[in-house]
């Protein structure tokens, strides 16, 4: 279901702009559909014939996704794996501090070497409906004021439906233009698109290496846009909404912490509005990547940051539950497809039975 089918099916019931208003702020809070206000009762408000269909649409709203394993973390964060209606699997992850990322795709195409849900190429798009979901089930938990398309997925690659629940989440979400942040590798579709928006969020630009012929062979299928190139425009992006890109940066061992990628990033950050994170990799057993050693990131971070880049390091959250984009429910399927080799001795477990 899109979010456009939901205000169809209201106004089909007889349900005036406002009634769809106040329905939608009230799935959006987590709440009932038919919750009322301090000063108006719902059945002073809604139409009958909207009331007596709100039971229906509250179950395909329902249906759209559930929580099927919360995993918390010692940091704070919790990460949900999200099941939708047709069983696929998604990852959300509570943030500490009232923020939540979400996925936009089942899968990704872009293929990154150190991902593990670009493992899998793209299984299928999330609409927008499932997107707001997971904020729906994320609100049920706890506070949620951020919301950053970090999960599972690259929003440039379904720029329809992430664009439509920005939208609804920065207009009846209540959320902050600049607390919803669209991640991407980079495609100049997101460059005409998001400065057009009703509700332009902050940018975050997975950049990585400052080496056109590197970052080609860490995110193989992202647009071949030069570094260079794509921090002129997020620079552009950045002065038109007066907030900074972020910058993401996976920190690889031997491959992208070097003194020469240091001097460049000092060269290209110049006189930019612009944040570096650098998130050290989160190595799983038998890896090919591994994260720098402490020391090594410590000074990387000194070397930036007294030379004027506003350098952060930023660990993925919930690592101590296999974090890390795609990993929770790569461990998931890892344990289905096991337990199916082994004659499926393991369907006891949560994570196996919520699996197709
Ligand atoms: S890091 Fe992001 S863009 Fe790259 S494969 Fe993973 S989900 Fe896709």
């Amino acid at each position: 279901m899109q979010l456009t089918e939901l205000s169809q099916r209201l106004a089909d019931l007889g349900a005036k702009p406002q009634h769809i208003g106040r329905i939608t702020r009230a799935w959006l809070q987590g709440k009932a559909l038919d919750t009322g206000t301090k000063h108006q009762k719902t059945e002073n408000f809604l139409p009958l014939t909207v009331r007596e269909g709100l039971p229906a649409i509250a179950a395909s709203l329902e249906q759209l996704a559930r929580v099927s394993a919360e995993h918390p973390g010692a940091d704070g964060s919790s990460r949900l794996l999200v099941e939708l209606a047709d069983r696929q699997m998604v990852e959300s992850v509570l943030l500490p501090r009232d923020g939540l990322c979400i996925s936009s795709q089942v899968g990704c195409a872009v293929g990154c070497t150190f991902c593990m849900t670009g493992k899998s190429g793209l299984l299928r798009q999330l609409s927008s409906a499932e997107m707001v979901a997971q904020v729906v089930l994320g609100r049920r938990r706890r506070a949620v004021k951020k919301v950053v398309f970090m999960g599972m997925g690259e929003p440039a690659h379904n720029l329809d439906n992430v664009l439509e629940a920005i939208d609804l989440l920065g207009t009846e979400g209540g959320i902050g233009h600049r607390n919803l942040v669209f991640s991407t590798v980079g495609d100049p579709r997101v460059f005409e698109r998001l400065p057009k928006q009703r509700v332009r969020p902050a940018l975050a630009l997975s950049l990585h290496t400052t080496d056109a012929e590197l970052r080609q062979r860490l995110l193989p299928r992202a647009p071949r846009i030069d570094p260079e190139q794509l921090m002129e425009l997020g620079e552009a992006y950045a002065r038109s909404i007066d907030y900074p890109i972020q910058y993401q940066w996976t920190l690889l061992k031997g491959i992208n912490d070097s003194q020469e990628e240091m001097d460049n990033i000092l060269r290209l950050f110049k006189g930019k509005f612009a944040v570096l994170n650098l998130i050290p990799y989160n190595s799983l057993k038998a890896d090919d990547y591994q994260r720098p050693d402490g020391e090594r990131i410590v000074q990387m971070v000194r070397y930036l940051h007294s030379r004027g880049v506003l350098t952060k390091v930023r660990n993925s959250a919930g690592q101590d539950v296999d974090g890390g984009c795609g990993q929770l429910r790569a461990r998931a399927v890892d344990v289905v497809n096991t337990s199916r080799l082994q004659g499926n001795r393991g369907k006891g477990s949560r994570i196996v039975t919520a699996d197709r």
